[in-house]
């Protein structure tokens, strides 16, 4: 597990994940990639307003890391609003902070990462089912064969 470090711990993924001017034609569309925790760190700092170190404890990154993703973000939005350029927010090295799970018979559950990474859920709490899946958030894509809530940087 020793690249786990590389993954930033993410709690939600945005419902809406593109955005685009209005009166632009597509083919003359330029595109911004906002990666999933990028979008992450402008929620926790310009949206929630907490300080960059919470911040960057509940991403489980370096504040200096967290800084460099913001001021990533903010330039790209920036960027995106006053060039009237698209954005489009996927991909990225994240992991979902929180993992949703549902057995054959209906039951859903949480799981807090820490528990995914130590203990992971083998049966189902309430109803004692193996027959259980993890749940995709809105919005999220597999891709890159790293698991069903884990996104690669293309
Ligand atoms: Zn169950």
């Amino acid at each position: 597990m020793g690249r786990r470090q590389l993954w930033r711990k993410v709690s939600s993924i945005p419902m809406i994940t593109y955005f685009k001017p209005a009166g632009i034609r597509m083919a003359e569309l330029e595109e911004i990639r906002l990666l999933v925790e990028e979008a992450e760190a402008i929620r926790l700092k310009d949206l929630e307003g907490l300080e960059q170190e919470e911040c960057a404890q509940k991403m489980s990154i370096s504040r200096s890391t967290f800084s460099r993703l913001l001021d990533s973000a903010r330039q790209k939005i920036a960027d995106a609003l006053l060039n009237g350029k698209a954005i489009r927010i996927e991909g990225g090295n994240f992991e979902m902070a929180v993992r949703r799970f549902r057995c054959l018979e209906g039951h859903e559950w949480e799981v807090p990462f820490e528990t995914m990474i130590s203990d992971p859920p083998e049966l189902c709490p309430k109803c004692d089912t193996p027959s259980i899946m993890p749940l995709f958030p809105p919005g999220m894509r597999h891709r890159g064969g790293h698991g069903p809530m884990r996104s690669t940087r293309a």
